[in-house]
């Protein structure tokens, strides 16, 4: 099938960076992108009108963990544990996650694709779902809802243990255990990567830098070389991981990822932001430090803004790590899962930290959240509208409500789009949502069915909470109950 596109604003590749062409036409072939310039005379299947919209590629989330993420939502806003320096992890969100049921992982991992595909989001690095799901069912709902994702299996050799009151360390499991999981990753890898039609992109997923050994970051680096795939890794995630890197190795999780050889140009580290140098951690940066150490390696970070600006933590400057040759991507982790929103947080935050207008630029992310995921995940093909590239693209109006007035299209979808005002998206050169509408999944069977979900989790709480606690006593409702009296 063959797509034309009437743009009043194409944001187009000219090789070297986005530029804005205006009046512009974007022409698929197949699953490619066959033209984009002032004009097309050849003949094309369908014609779309984008008069009053913008016609970008579609954005590429570095992280998510689908099946999981929605608890979040009506949950973790305002909570956090102090003595964790307001980190959710190790607390609350283990709590959560005991609570999920099996079938619960394909309710949430359906929803999130969906909300991501809503927000201009063509490409997912998604964590997770091959895990819980397993490998097949994961590939089936990619399939069915049309999103492009990078997936692989979760490899790890340790895990997080309380020796006694909130001391959370890493207890090893053996590095035997961690071996056979990066067999199965292996093993998943030759099975699926270029499966449907080139929209499932296998990569390896060692899970956070404290509970993956050296030996087994080190097999993780060799088995990447081999099978050349993406890799994806949390890292610098919040202070106790910091600390605990410190006092396992001497080392930053960022200076010890450089140690065991992980580091490198194919890895995409999610969420990159606890490093030497940030006023939260009180650790000097000395000679470059991490951020050095990212760009000299050519790693990518994954900016997840949301879930850390609800705990009063952040990567200390977007604009920062980019002046310092670091390639910075956007990815979601929690819910909301909506790259506008992402993008939006992700400017104003850099903005905070740097007391400057000037930094966290709508230029500078919106390239994050295309260009910057793509290289991360070694895909020159994605990210940008050009000749050859492959047809991910979304068109969002930009004579809306939120968008009016523009003048200029990527101020607005960093500054006031929503996902409301994402109108088309096509990925691999197929139609997955029209008049802001999902073609591949019932919305309103969706939503309710999250809902639904979502409360029996909540009333789980108390069985695996560690204090035995209730999900109101985890996590207050803003205002107390009143019975109307
Ligand atoms: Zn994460």
């Amino acid at each position: 099938m063959s797509i034309g596109i009437r743009g009043k604003w194409v944001i187009a590749y000219d090789g070297a960076e986005h530029r804005l062409l205006r009046d512009g036409v974007v022409v698929t072939e197949g699953n490619r992108i066959k033209h984009v310039g002032r004009s097309y005379r050849g003949d094309v299947d369908r014609w779309i009108d984008a008069s009053h919209h913008v016609v970008i590629p579609g954005m590429i989330c570095t992280h998510t963990l689908a099946s999981t993420a929605p608890k979040d939502k009506s949950f973790i806003d305002d909570t956090g544990a102090r003595h964790f320096y307001m980190s959710s992890l190790g607390e609350n969100l283990t709590a959560l996650g005991r609570s999920i049921r099996p079938d619960d992982y394909h309710v949430f991992a359906r929803y999130s694709v969906a909300e991501l595909l809503r927000s201009g989001c063509t490409t997912m690095l998604e964590i997770g779902m091959v895990s819980t799901l397993g490998a097949e069912a994961a590939v089936e709902h990619i399939g069915e809802l049309g999103i492009r994702a990078v997936e692989g299996r979760n490899i790890e050799d340790g895990r997080w243990a309380r020796s006694q009151g909130a001391n959370l360390e890493t207890e090893w499991l053996g590095l035997e255990h961690g071996m056979r999981l990066l067999d199965e990753a292996e093993r998943f890898v030759k099975k699926y990567d270029g499966a449907l039609e080139g929209r499932l992109i296998a990569a390896l997923y060692p899970s956070t830098v404290d509970k993956v050994s050296g030996p087994l970051q080190k097999a993780v680096r060799e088995k990447a070389d081999e099978l050349k795939c993406p890799v994806s890794i949390h890292a610098a995630q919040w202070v106790v991981e910091f600390q605990n890197m410190l006092r396992m190795y001497r080392r930053t999780p960022i200076e010890y990822l450089g140690d065991t050889g992980l580091l490198g140009p194919d890895l995409v580290i999610g969420h990159g932001w606890a490093v030497a140098g940030h006023p939260l951690l009180a650790y000097p940066a000395v000679g470059g430090g991490d951020l050095g150490l990212l760009a000299k390696n050519g790693a990518t970070v994954s900016h997840d803004p949301l879930v850390f600006t609800k705990r009063g933590n952040k990567m200390h400057s977007h604009s920062a790590y980019l002046a310092a040759g670091v390639n910075v991507s956007i990815g979601c982790d929690t819910s909301p899962q909506d790259m506008l929103n992402e993008m939006r947080l992700a400017s104003y935050m850099s903005k905070v930290a740097d007391w400057s207008c000037f930094s966290g630029s709508a230029r500078e992310v919106f390239t994050s959240a295309t260009l910057g995921g793509a290289r991360g995940i070694g895909r020159e093909d994605l990210g940008r509208i050009a000749p050859g590239a492959l047809a991910d693209i979304a068109v969002v109006d930009m004579e809306t409500m939120n968008n009016v007035p523009c003048r200029d299209p990527v101020k607005n979808l960093v500054n006031s789009a929503t996902r409301q005002d994402v109108e088309l998206v096509i990925v691999n050169g197929e139609l997955v949502v029209e008049e802001g509408v999902l073609l591949t999944i019932d919305e309103e069977k969706l939503v309710r069915q999250v809902q639904k979900t979502t409360e029996a989790i909540w009333d789980r709480i108390p069985e695996n909470h560690y204090l035995r606690q209730t999900s109101d006593e985890v996590s207050p409702q803003s205002f107390k109950p009143w019975n109307g009296d």
